[in-house]
């Protein structure tokens, strides 16, 4: 595979335009060849007339054809893995090891979406059989299912260059659903997603998928996001960054003629609450697991708990110190790109100068020219300081959190009352702290999409049960996943089919059942 810095819009590449722009090697502060054109105004047109075209056939694909072209994707991935890996490690500074496992992710994804999508369940299908006969109306015969919605634009996440990016999850879910796709990549490793995205049209072609089931248009959110979103042709968008960008995009989704739903996961600081009895148990321990989710991949997960709550008190003193040595002693990391680690160093000045804030350890910051490395910092206030700022339950995104001292278990219900919708919060205690904490676990359930219990937030699996979603601001709609079987859902929407000839009927609602869906007739679940 060749990089050659254009846009893919549908089986063709756009031409160059405008001044080429590079690629970064955030380690380093390197341009990496080639030079990337950004996506024009036409492309975008181009792109969008070629997505609901292929929409007509794709959108009616059966499932199993649909997840042909899923498994292919993966299998692709899987041989063009050392290159895509080789080249991601230069433009996020991300390990070997980390892109390894997160390819391994990317595909496994793609297969799950491709079973679920052969297993139908999904689809929800409903069958209330008719009854002519009834009194005093006919009671019509009435099917449904999930349909999808139409071509789909997705915002590629910069932290996760091939689980969230060009072919990740809301990549994998919209296809699935039988959605075409347009992708605008981050441009914090544009070289990976054309390496992606070749690899997709690769499976495209040779799936004879129509053209236009897959584009991706290189350019500035701003710009090419923004007319993507405003497309009167594009029906739905998935999206993962920052609170600013997500909003911005979510505005415009709603403020069209025609408002479409937007998906946006935007930030979160993940919370974590100490209880008592396990702080008294083990405060080391604690601080360790605490220390290693927060510094894991410096940082630069939207699951990092950049919130921690412990009562104040001797355990309290003994896990602060740990946490302190621990945070003291994390070598520095290259974060994903220039303007993260600048964010990043902006987030960390705000937090220092919010008075009653200490800044209470941190690593040494060693930075060579051009390299945007980001350092372990750990902050601590008290719970009136953090309950008088509200911008302390802002995300920094990077290897930093803030330990919340608090009085008493009362003082963290009023803490977790007031604070904003979450990806996660997670309690780490006893079984006694959970019977004598129940109004704060009734006041997390509302504020989050994932509980976690003796853990820690960061790693979150691919399955069927997972939320990786949460109350606004944690994302756009706080009804939806992006990570996880359930995410398709996003990308359909329910019709229904009165009094239809069983010949016109889709298969999946024919009275034969030729699918042997799992679907619901007159209330009863079963393959019937
Ligand atoms: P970002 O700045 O929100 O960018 C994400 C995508 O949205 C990019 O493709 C960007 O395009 C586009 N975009 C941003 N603002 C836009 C706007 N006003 N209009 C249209 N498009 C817009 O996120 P990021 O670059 O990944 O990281 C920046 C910050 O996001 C981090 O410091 C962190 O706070 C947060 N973050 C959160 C998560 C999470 O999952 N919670 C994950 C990653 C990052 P361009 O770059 O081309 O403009």
């Amino acid at each position: 595979m060749k990089l050659e810095g254009l846009s893919l819009v549908g089986y063709g590449r756009a031409k160059p335009a405008g001044q080429p722009n590079a690629a970064i090697n955030p380690a380093t502060g390197a341009r990496l060849e080639p030079g990337y054109f950004w996506a024009t105004r036409q492309n975008v047109e181009q792109a969008a007339e070629l997505a609901s075209r292929a929409f007509f056939e794709y959108g009616r694909w059966p499932a199993k054809r649909r997840a042909g072209l899923l498994r292919r994707t993966a299998d692709l991935f899987e041989t063009n893995a050392s290159a895509m890996i080789e080249r991601a490690q230069q433009e996020t500074a991300l390990p070997a090891a980390r892109l390894q496992g997160e390819m391994a992710r990317t595909c496994g994804q793609l297969r799950l979406f491709a079973s679920l999508i052969e297993e139908g369940w999904w689809l929800g299908a409903r069958i209330d059989h008719g009854d002519p006969q009834r009194k005093p109306l006919p009671k019509p015969d009435v099917r449904a299912m999930l349909t999808p919605l139409g071509p789909v634009a997705v915002f590629s996440s910069s932290n996760f260059p091939f689980a969230f990016s060009v072919a990740g999850g809301d990549t994998a879910s919209a296809l699935a659903a039988g959605c075409p796709v347009i992708v605008k990549p981050h441009q914090g490793h544009l070289g990976t997603s054309e390496l992606a995205g070749q690899t997709v049209i690769q499976a495209a072609r040779e799936c004879d998928a129509p053209e236009g089931t897959f584009s991706l248009l290189f350019g500035p959110g701003r710009e090419v996001g923004s007319a993507l979103v405003q497309h009167r042709l594009v029906k739905a968008a998935g999206f993962t960054g920052s609170r600013s960008g997500g909003r911005a995009l979510m505005d415009i989704a709603a403020a069209r003629p025609e408002p479409i739903p937007f998906y946006a996961e935007m930030g979160s600081v993940n919370p974590v609450f100490f209880l008592s009895n396990a702080l008294a148990q083990s405060p080391e321990a604690l601080a360790a697991g605490l220390h290693a989710s927060v510094t894991l991949g410096v940082g630069q997960f939207c699951t990092n708990p950049g919130l921690a709550f412990v009562q104040a008190g001797a355990p309290a003193q003994k896990f602060l110190d740990k946490l302190a040595d621990l945070m003291a002693a994390t070598p520095p990391g290259a974060m994903l790109t220039p303007s993260i680690c600048s964010e990043y160093c902006v987030g960390i000045e705000k937090v220092s100068h919010v008075p009653g804030v200490r800044r209470a350890a941190e690593a040494p910051r060693i930075s060579g020219p051009g390299e945007a490395m980001g350092w372990a910092v750990l902050f601590t206030t008290r719970a009136e300081t953090f309950l008088a700022n509200q911008a302390l339950a802002d995300e920094v995104f990077g290897p930093s959190t803030l330990v919340v001292e608090c009085a008493s278990g009362a003082e963290m219900v009023a803490i977790a009352k007031g604070l904003e919708g979450q990806l996660t919060a997670t309690v780490q205690g006893s079984a006694e702290d959970l019977a004598s904490n129940h109004e704060l676990l009734a006041v997390l359930q509302t504020k989050v999409g994932r509980l976690v219990y003796n853990g820690f937030p960061t790693g979150v699996e691919v399955c069927h049960a997972m939320v990786h979603g949460g109350p606004y601001p944690a994302t756009a709609d706080g009804r939806s996943t992006s990570v996880g079987t359930r995410a398709i859902e996003r990308f359909a929407r329910p019709v229904c089919y009165q009094n239809f000839t069983d010949a016109a009927l889709p298969d999946e609602l024919k009275e034969s059942n030729p699918l042997s869906l799992w679907r619901l007739v007159d209330g009863k679940m079963g393959k019937h």
